[in-house]
């Protein structure tokens, strides 16, 4: 497929317009609404987090389901941003607990799990699977799956998930359980017709993880039949290796790039196996990652570079020849002071550069925000809120994976665009 290009307002130069795919995005976790552990701190901004996404080229979002709420929450938001918004729908390791004959289940006020390990003391193992509960279970994730499907939003529903294993956090649910849940999910999978792409969560659990995928797919899991993704991932480089010879994609954010250790591992990701995700609220990337150390030296690079740009051309009207351009094809914000007014519209740099001159500035941010950045208790419209990774910063995850693997952002994301709509059927046209 062709990948969109502009022209340059300045030079003959096109400049890419990136466009991203979200694949694994909690917009049905309360936080999105205003909510934090169950207190409204703020109107819903919903609508906002969505036009950000957009306005970067992420115009494409696929909403975590990881239990029953938030895989019914998803559908409904999908509803409402037709070709936007997909969805997933399954039950999370994390939320597995109602398999359990004790029904042990975490309080989360709603929220969704954080994909971050969070390791405290295990529960018991010696609860046992309950038949007549996951019987239950598997009939209603059926008849969600057959409900969305029959309904004229169906291509709405576009994976199986989230779900797998995760044993770095056996607080909320006993190994035994996780694996229980896991392979009765799997079970539900095999008997759709057609089958749904996979949404995977794997961490800390490779070995079971995979076993269990051959026993119910095949050695070679050619009983497959749409394939899927290992999202968030964190696992060794033969880990991923593996996971890709048996024919799954990778999706990497902020979680991926914690140490040099981890991005070693997405060094080795092939172009064709990979894709991009957030996982907000989940899953930013955090000043002591060494993915954030790759997003300055990438920073100071653009940087010289349009400074290098603006002095060989006329002041205000050079573009960034860099992914960073905005989906509009305007300028992108060179520091914090640049954020979008309501109307979307974006000052020019010599507007900027006038400000920067007129007053004094606060330190600068190593990395640029083009939206200002404020905690939950002064949240004002447009803002977005510290700690609460959205879709938008998806190109920091693109701009981290072209550092570390060495080629071009166009590339990593014109790969991560194709992966995703093959993948999940997804309408390139709307
Ligand atoms: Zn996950």
């Amino acid at each position: 497929m062709a990948s969109e290009l502009s022209p340059s307002s300045s030079t003959s130069t096109p400049a890419y317009k990136p466009r991203y795919i979200d694949i694994g995005i909690n917009l049905a976790d309360p936080i999105f609404r205003g909510k934090h552990h169950g207190t409204q701190r703020h109107p819903d901004d919903l609508s906002a987090v969505i036009s950000r996404s957009q306005e970067v080229g992420c115009t494409k979002l696929i909403v975590t389901g990881s239990d029953f709420t938030s895989s019914r929450e998803a559908l409904e938001i999908a509803k409402q941003y037709p070709g936007t918004v997909y969805t997933t729908a399954g039950i999370h390791p994390c939320s597995s607990a109602i398999f359990s004959s004790a029904n042990k289940h975490e309080d989360t006020d709603g929220h969704t799990m954080p994909c971050d390990p969070d390791p405290s003391a295990p529960i018991p193992e010696d609860h046992e699977p309950d038949h007549e509960k996951t019987q239950k279970i598997i009939a209603d994730l059926r008849q969600l799956i057959d409900d969305a499907r029959s309904q004229s939003s169906a291509a709405h529903l576009v994976a199986f998930g989230e779900f797998g294993l995760d044993y770095d956090r056996l607080h909320y649910c006993s190994r035994k359980i996780q694996l229980h849940s896991f392979a009765a999910q799997l079970d539900l999978v095999l008997s759709l017709k057609p089958q749904l792409p996979l949404f995977l969560h794997s961490r800390a659990a490779h070995a079971d993880f995979v076993a269990l995928l051959k026993e119910k797919f095949g050695g070679r899991l050619e009983r497959l039949e749409r394939g899927g993704v290992v999202h968030s991932f964190t696992g060794t480089a033969a880990e991923m290796r593996e996971l890709m010879d048996l024919g799954l994609y990778i999706g990497t954010n902020g979680c991926s790039f914690k140490t040099a250790e981890n991005c070693a591992v997405v060094r080795e990701i092939h172009l064709d196996r990979l894709m991009l995700e957030t996982d907000g609220p989940w899953c930013e990337v955090r000043p002591s990652h060494e993915g954030w150390r790759l997003l300055v030296e990438q920073t100071k690079k653009e940087q010289q570079q349009q400074l290098s740009l603006s002095e060989s051309t006329t002041p205000g009207t050079s573009t960034p020849s860099s992914a960073a351009a905005t989906a509009d094809g305007s300028a992108p914000s060179a520091n914090g002071s640049g954020a979008a007014t309501p109307n979307g519209q974006k000052p020019s740099q010599q507007q900027q550069s006038q400000r920067k001159g007129k007053k004094p500035q606060k330190k600068e941010p190593e990395i640029p925000e083009r939206w200002k950045t404020v905690k939950k208790e002064k949240w004002v419209e447009g803002a977005m809120i510290k700690g609460r990774n959205e879709p938008c910063m998806i190109e920091r995850v693109s701009k981290i994976v072209a550092a570390i693997k060495g080629v071009s952002e166009q590339e990593v994301c014109e790969a991560a665009w194709k992966n995703s709509v093959q993948v999940f059927g997804l309408d390139e046209s709307a």
